[in-house]
């Protein structure tokens, strides 16, 4: 429905001419409910001489142009035009002028930053109680699988290895994907083997409204937990090594080589198909029980560099039938994980040499993964390029 508009003209100047353009430039009327301009933009530049672009300007210089019957709900000041088109924009509801929506708009950031600021100090409160556990462990105490993942960030960061300390954790490469290491370090830290510094950044942690909290672990600086026995750092790291060198007398040493074999295969299994689906412009990858399935199936019986060979392979050819009219790109994506069985099952029973993919070995693979093979399993590169989930279950078996 359009609106009623009662135009009133209210002079800022003196000047004769200005005062006629003004009175010319806004001078219209209601017929049947729609709003009228008597002469238009054109004819007023013509009559007065100036140019087409500077009559609004002008115009507005000279009178504001006001409608007596909107008036602003705060303020009580009539709504102002200012130019024709704005006479168009309907307004809804109750008007405010932009005065009062500029105050209100204020009032607002002022509210939000009064509340962010007292969530803050509630998360500030919270990291520095957080910071207050895992002071002390008992490092000769450690399991042999969280020794080797401490011992990995300590060879990773210098810092870590020197003064304990460590921020950039997602940056140290410890696993193929940052969702593993993520895992590892909360394990670390529900372990009483790390500690979160106080200088932990706000963000890293997130309090709900209903008391529960959680966390990033890769936002945390973190900090390992003193020795109880007064080891420095550098020390501390020398006895996890000396630990990792006791390999098959430690109790828990097969566990941990299964375990963390496991889980870094099977997240640098993920990472490669993710890699490749990317590189060929496939949907992403949704991961289900059947991808993941297929994924144990090639690591149970393959090595994990081989394994990337044969997913580079599958995807490859999932890519090529994607290209195909009449076949969809999902579609092509889930053929992969019932192609990687079959690539698997035929590669075993014909015997196929399926050559492992590698990347530099010292600087590009992730670090658990040369500790496990370096220093765990003391065959570094050549073990990591033959050793499948199955010869691993019959090394623990001997
Ligand atoms: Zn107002």
């Amino acid at each position: 429905m359009d609106q009623t508009i009662c135009l009133f003209l209210c002079f800022k100047t003196e000047s004769p001419r200005d005062l006629q353009l003004a009175l010319d430039y806004w001078s219209g009327s209601e017929e049947a409910g729609k709003w009228k301009w008597n002469v238009s933009v054109e004819e007023v530049a013509s009559l007065h001489d100036v140019k087409k672009g500077d009559v609004p300007k002008i115009a507005r210089g000279t009178a504001d142009a006001v409608d007596l019957l909107r008036r602003c709900v705060e303020c009580g000041c009539p709504r102002v035009f200012s130019s024709r088109s704005s006479l168009a924009l309907r307004v809804y509801g109750e008007y405010r002028c932009p005065n009062c929506l500029e105050g209100r708009r204020l009032a607002l950031l002022e509210r939000q930053e009064k509340e962010e600021r007292g969530r803050s100090a509630r998360e500030r409160d919270h990291i520095a109680e957080l910071a207050m556990r895992n002071h002390i462990y008992r490092y000769d105490e450690i399991s042999y699988s969280d020794a080797i993942i401490s011992f990995g960030i300590m060879l990773a960061s210098d810092e870590a290895c020197e003064l304990g300390t460590f921020h950039d954790s997602e940056g140290l490469h410890l696993c193929p994907r940052a969702g593993l290491s993520s895992k590892l370090l909360a394990r670390l830290f529900n372990n009483g083997i790390l500690r979160m510094s106080s200088t932990t950044p706000i963000q890293a942690v997130v309090l709900a409204e209903d008391g529960t909290w959680s966390y990033y672990p890769h936002r945390v600086s973190w900090r390992f937990a003193d020795d109880a026995d007064g080891r420095s750092f550098p020390k501390i790291m020398s006895l996890l090594g000396e630990m990792l060198d006791a390999r098959e007398d430690d109790p828990g040493y097969y566990e941990a080589v299964d375990e963390l074999w496991w889980k870094l295969g099977y997240d640098d299994a993920l990472q490669y198909l993710e890699q490749e689906v990317d590189n060929y412009r496939l949907p992403d990858v949704q991961v289900g029980p059947k991808t993941e399935g297929a994924i144990r199936h090639a690591l149970e019986n393959f090595s994990i560099p081989q394994c990337r060979r044969e997913i580079t392979n599958v995807v490859k050819n999932a890519a090529a039938l994607s290209q195909h009219r009449d076949f969809a790109r999902r579609h092509a994506l889930n053929t992969i994980p019932g192609n990687l069985i079959n690539y698997v099952d035929r590669a075993i029973s014909e015997g196929w040499q399926i050559s492992p993919l590698l990347r530099n070995w010292q600087n590009e693979e992730p670090v658990l993964t040369t500790v496990l093979f370096n220093r765990v399993l003391g065959t570094g590169l050549p073990g990591f390029k033959t050793f499948s989930g199955k010869f691993l279950s019959t090394m623990s078996q001997i």
